[in-house]
């Protein structure tokens, strides 16, 4: 591996860091835990971690020896220093005395020796930097370790590969039991430049950053050789392109996975290391043998749910191919939960059964997370996964640890104490469609629905606002598609990409329109013909290409309608606008009939007097003018005497999505006008 160490760079972070306080020992643990974390063969997505033994001043301004240890929630590639919390030494050192200390208990005692109380909480592997001497400590899980040490001579490998320069730890679990043993194997040798923890690791030290990290790096290097010298060429991968089409695929398998309240976003990894492995004739076995470092095991499950080919199956077929391999999936590991609940000293919560990462030939992977992120991360680690597979099945044998320690990983007390902690948000995993997203009711209602936890798939005509709109919410939660919904091509194969991107669709929220006017006796056709496009027909475009999804993931699913006071309520010379959004109404109640059997439900929001750009000022001026009124008062003029915002449009449209026994139903949005009400 390349040595990214510059003594310019490090110094230019110590007098950057310098200015805000932050000690020269601080800033050069910053600098070398990023060296680490920003090369991704070392670790990924909060893996790994590292530490400096130095001093700072406590609240009475006594100097105080600290360990600075990687706080959680924190990723080596991007820390700071408020990153890497200060522990008070001694107090630490002093825990070696204990027999046995249970992970509460030393998260406790870890807790309460912080020198700020509001720091995050000191990582799981503070003790075993504690109890080595050295001042910097660095711990990652280098993928050409884990092919040395995922095997079922790794210690014999080992002391080959390293000779007497590392250490050799048995596997233990992270906690306080592994940081004691660590500590033993150290001390028979101080000589060594680290440790190589079996089926896990490695930790490097050193007296100062760049001795420990250039330790790591040379570690790194000799494991690297030794895969490089049994696999003196990484195997071609396949050089054909994906033969499976995901878009069959991915709703059926969305609706096979989770239940009722559980609904996964789903995201495929096409690259052709890992085509080639879901297509290797030995995939069944080498994918069933499990993670390779233990704390993946937590974002991945033990091992991935493996799919035959997809390719050419009809839609049927394929549906009770799935969910016969999901429900099988799920069996499997409920009677593993079984197997080893027992061993647990507390009870156990069972998790969800359902796989993350899913291996289809002719594809690759997909792998599915409660959010977009957690499906990536999903992939990202079982793409690392696929590597040490690779490496460790050329220099021998791709072992890794039992399921009882997998177990113990799995069902760590400190995880399942997370459980129940945070109620999920009542859209969580759920991916929505809003048209009209760019501006006005639509982009509110987008904000409300990612406030409540759904994906959006966002689309409107206006590209730069929606843009705009796409990066205010966020990147990894939404997608945006700039796309004419009166075209229904356009709409049919949008809704297609929003399916590639998150794996499906549970509602939309048909909300693009235009309001034009003119008396019917003098309308031009061709004006009407324009309203029914944009005001119906483009409803029917989103709701008919919606619909053939819900049905294929089997799950049900809403479809929400923006329809108008006009449906209901006409006004002079808006023929056009309330002819078509009298028919949107009649529309929503079709779905309704015939999508009811499919759990499918379809309502509307009739919304009234909303300062929007479809109401152009100086038609507001001259309605109000109509009406006697000014435009302030022109909008407050309901029973209420409150404007109407685009916010409580939104409001209606989240209700009516969460309201699971409503459907055919029209909700009024107006403060108030019982002469519009709808009869
Ligand atoms: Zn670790």
């Amino acid at each position: 591996m390349e040595n990214r160490w510059s003594d310019d760079e490090a110094r230019a972070l110590v007098e950057r860091y310098g200015e805000r306080g932050v000690s020269e020992d601080v800033a050069l643990r910053v600098y070398s835990s990023r060296l680490i974390g920003r090369d991704a063969t070392l670790v990924l997505h909060g893996g790994g971690n590292t530490s400096v033994k130095t001093s700072m001043p406590d609240d009475t301004g006594r100097e105080t020896p600290v360990l600075c240890v990687k706080g959680s929630g924190w990723d080596l590639g991007d820390i700071e220093p408020e990153g890497l919390p200060a522990v008070r030494l001694e107090p630490l050192l002093a825990l070696r005395e204990r027999d046995a200390l249970s992970d509460e208990e030393m998260v406790n005692a870890q807790r309460t020796r912080l020198l700020d109380a509001s720091a995050p909480n000191p990582s799981v592997e503070t003790l075993l930097h504690a109890f080595l001497p050295h001042r910097f400590v660095d711990h990652s899980h280098a993928e050409a370790i884990l092919c040395l040490v995922d095997q079922p001579d790794a210690e014999a490998l080992c002391r080959e590969v390293f000779g007497d320069r590392l250490g050799i730890v048995p596997y233990v679990m992270p906690g306080f039991a592994l940081a004691k043993l660590a500590a033993e194997v150290y001390e028979k040798d101080p000589s060594v430049e680290g440790l190589v923890l079996l089926r896990h690791g490695l930790f490097s030290f050193g007296d100062t950053a760049r001795e420990s990290y250039e330790r790591h790096v040379s570690a790194v290097d000799a494991a690297e050789a030794r895969v490089r010298a049994a696999q003196p060429s990484p195997p071609p991968p396949a050089a054909h392109e994906p033969d499976v089409d995901p878009s069959a695929l991915l709703p059926v398998l969305r609706g096979c996975l989770g239940d009722e309240g559980r609904r996964y976003v789903l995201h495929v990894r096409s690259s052709p290391a890992l085509r080639a492995f879901a297509n290797d004739p030995r995939v069944a076995d080498l994918s069933q043998r499990g993670v390779a470092t233990p704390d993946h095991v937590i974002r991945t499950k033990r091992f991935p749910l493996l799919l035959d080919a997809a390719k050419g199956a009809d839609a049927q077929t394929l549906r009770s191919h799935v969910a016969e391999r999901v429900a099988a999936y799920r069996a499997e590991y409920r009677a593993y939960v079984e197997r080893q609940a027992p061993r647990a000293a507390q009870a156990i919560t069972p998790l969800d059964p359902d796989p993350r990462v899913v291996l289809v030939p002719g594809l690759g992977v997909v792998t599915a997370g409660a959010s977009e992120k957690a499906a990536r991360v999903a992939a990202d680690l079982y793409e690392q996964t696929v590597d040490v597979i690779r490496g460790a099945e050329a220099v021998g044998r791709y072992e890794v640890l039992d399921e009882a320690d997998l177990f113990d990983m799995e069902y760590w007390s400190l995880e399942q104490a997370k459980l129940g902690k945070a109620a999920p948000r009542p859209l969580a995993g759920r991916v929505v469609l809003v048209t009209g997203a760019a501006s006005g009711i639509g982009a509110a209602t987008a904000r409300r629905f990612a406030a409540a936890g759904a994906h959006l798939w966002l689309v409107d005509r206006a590209e730069e606002p929606l843009q705009a709109l796409g990066d205010e919410l966020g990147p990894g939660l939404c997608g945006i598609d700039p796309v004419d919904v009166t075209d229904e091509a356009a709409v049919r194969a949008s809704v297609q990409r929003a399916v590639a991107r998150f794996g499906g669709l549970d509602g939309c929220v048909s909300n693009a329109g235009s309001a034009p006017q003119g008396a019917m006796a003098d309308l031009e056709t061709a004006a009407l013909e324009h309203s029914l496009r944009i005001n119906l027909l483009a409803h029917q475009f989103v709701a008919s290409a919606l619909v053939q999804v819900l049905r294929l993931q089997g799950t049900g699913g809403f479809l929400l309608f923006n329809a108008s006071k006009a449906a209901f309520n006409p006004g002079p010379e808006f023929g056009p606008y309330a002819i078509a959004k009298a028919a949107l109404v009649a529309l929503m109640r079709q779905y309704a009939l015939e999508g009811g059997a499919d759990g499918i439900r379809a309502n509307a929001v009739n919304a009234d007097r909303v300062r929007t750009g479809l109401l152009p000022e100086q038609i507001v001026r001259e309605r109000a003018a109509a009406r006697g009124l000014e435009p302030g008062d022109y909008f407050r003029s309901n029973l209420l005497r409150r404007e109407v915002t685009a916010d409580d449009v939104a409001d209606a449209f989240l209700a009516l999505a969460l309201a699971e026994s409503t459907t055919g139903s029209v909700a009024t949005v107006d403060g108030g006008n019982i002469a519009a009400a709808p009869r």
